[in-house]
């Protein structure tokens, strides 16, 4: 019925450069997004599908496009805090296709299909559409209607993107005061052991999923949905050490979905039992010896970081489910979050990260922290960052 095959036997392919025919999003697009609305049952066309802009058929080999996703949902039962749940789906959904590569979250999407998938004829969005609706619906029952929109149109994308910004940002707001100590249990994921079999993330109130793309609330509707599924409660248990953020449920929990590789997980340290990484993290922070601070660095900063290596090679380091003192894998909202990697120091440990970042998390930097802490366009390298903590007179220099 589709020209491609369509099962969870390809979700762990990946797209190489050299062999996609189209990508989507990515690095080289500044405006990309994809955004899960519920709606009413008669505001939605059961399996609409709607393209607009260029399709795949009119897009030149190589090339790269801005991609907006827009789904909308309905049923009886479905509540709005299950939107980031079905919005991870299509995450999952769109890597069950064959030759069709499907990478991060919200405004961050990158999407590549493959030259043997687009010569077997795979040549629409308007087919993407429609295996991603029969997969929703199959798998998720609870969702009676649902169309989806492609926008490739530049502009449309812009203002897509734009309106979905602040969307995101209502539901990590719904968060806020929320603390560890304050709930019974946090939230377990494994869907991304397909790329990664050892990676379980664990999301509590103040730690994100690293993908950026599900909180604790979101883990929570998602259990309620589907209590059998990727996504799980995890009773905390006790806590073993309340420096280190060890609890003895999430212990528990790690040993056992990670087949007994991992036993401790740090919740807040990258430098002792981190949390493990698949491959989808929006950021990354890794340790700096010759200053003994941090360094963070997102998914979008093209070039080089301060210790000289660029994202993809961090990203190759810290990925793949193992635990790597020195790295973590992280969201950027983790910044944010009164536990951010505080048993190593916090914020008053990070040196360096890319200005757009410093922009993004600016209030949640101590006003007599934030000129302190580099960026590409003060150092260019561990010799410049040095002179530079010492000039800012940073934290870790007094140590
Ligand atoms: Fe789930 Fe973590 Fe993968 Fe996000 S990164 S989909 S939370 S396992
Ligand atoms: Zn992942």
């Amino acid at each position: 019925m589709f020209p491609v095959d369509v099962g969870p036997q390809y979700e762990g392919e990946s797209v190489r450069k050299h062999d996609f025919y189209v990508e989507f999003g990515g690095p080289r697009c500044e405006y990309k997004g994809e955004l899960v609305t519920l709606r009413s049952v008669n505001e939605v066309e059961h399996e609409r599908v709607e393209v607009i802009g260029p399709d795949i058929k009119d897009m030149a080999e190589g090339t790269t496009s801005p991609l907006f996703i827009g789904v909308e949902v309905a049923g009886e039962q479905l509540e709005v805090d299950m939107e980031p749940v079905f919005e991870r789906r299509i995450h999952q959904y769109c890597n069950y296709i064959e030759g069709f590569w499907h990478m991060a979250q919200r405004d961050h999407i990158w999407l590549r299909l493959h030259k043997e998938s687009h010569k077997k004829g795979l040549r629409s969005l308007q087919e993407v559409g429609q295996i991603i609706i029969m997969l929703f619906t199959n798998e998720l029952p609870i969702i009676e209607k649902m169309q989806v929109t492609f926008i490739t149109d530049p502009e449309k994308v812009k203002e897509h993107v734009l309106k979905a910004r602040p969307v995101y940002d209502a539901r990590d707001e719904r968060l806020k005061g929320m603390t560890e100590e304050g709930v019974e249990e946090f939230y377990g994921c494994v869907l991304c052991q397909s790329f990664a079999p050892t990676h379980v993330c664990i999301i509590t109130p103040e730690r994100m999923s690293l993908c950026g793309a599900i909180s604790w609330l979101d883990g929570r509707a998602s259990s309620k949905i589907d209590p059998e599924g990727a996504i799980f409660a995890v009773p905390k248990g006790e806590l073993l050490d309340p420096e280190k953020h060890i609890y003895s449920g999430v212990n528990e929990i790690v040993t056992q979905r990670s087949l007994g590789r991992i036993a401790v997980c740090c919740l807040h340290s990258a430098l002792e039992n981190p949390h493990t990484a698949c491959g989808c993290f929006q950021s990354i922070c890794f340790y700096i010896p010759e200053v003994d601070g941090f360094g963070i660095v997102h998914r979008d900063f093209v070039g080089e970081t301060v210790i000289g290596s660029p994202f993809s090679t961090l990203a190759a380091e810290v990925s793949g489910g193992q635990q790597r003192e020195g790295y973590v894998g992280m969201a950027i909202s983790y910044l944010k979050s009164p536990k951010f990697l505080i048993t190593d120091g916090g914020l008053r440990r990070v040196v360096w990260m890319p200005s757009a970042i410093k922009e993004w998390v600016k209030e949640a930097i101590p006003a007599d922290l934030f000129d302190k802490i580099a960026s590409e366009k003060e150092v260019k390298n561990v010799d410049e960052l040095v002179e530079f903590l010492q000039e800012a007179e940073h934290p870790v220099m007094s140590g």
